[in-house]
């Protein structure tokens, strides 16, 4: 396939070009290709290191964006349950699947 990466100055991602499915942010794409589904709506791919920079599989992981939020703006109150390790919490229940219960 041909790819072509590249890098979005900001906010930071990278991206990658290819002629079957266009313009995609590289983690995006990453995560698609390893679950063999595209990313559904209502979610985002997460990082679990926090690093834009570091798109291996093992790295992301497909949560909501309420989950998205709560892992990097949690409500004060929840900062010991939130926050960076529900990320790999979640991972480590999830894997590769999406978030159960997904009104799609
Ligand atoms: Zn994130």
């Amino acid at each position: 396939m041909d790819i072509s990466i590249g890098r979005i100055r900001r906010p930071g991602y990278y991206v990658c070009t290819s002629e079957k499915t266009g313009r995609k942010r590289l983690h995006v794409a990453m995560w698609e290709q390893a679950a063999g589904r595209e990313v559904p709506p209502g979610c985002v791919i997460h990082h679990l290191d926090w690093d834009k920079s570091h798109n291996t599989i093992d790295n992301l992981v497909c949560v909501t964006t309420w989950e998205h939020n709560m892992i990097h703006n949690p409500p004060s109150g929840y900062k010991g349950k939130c926050g960076r390790k529900l990320g790999y919490i979640i991972k480590k229940s999830r894997g590769l699947d999406t978030p159960p219960g997904l009104m799609l």
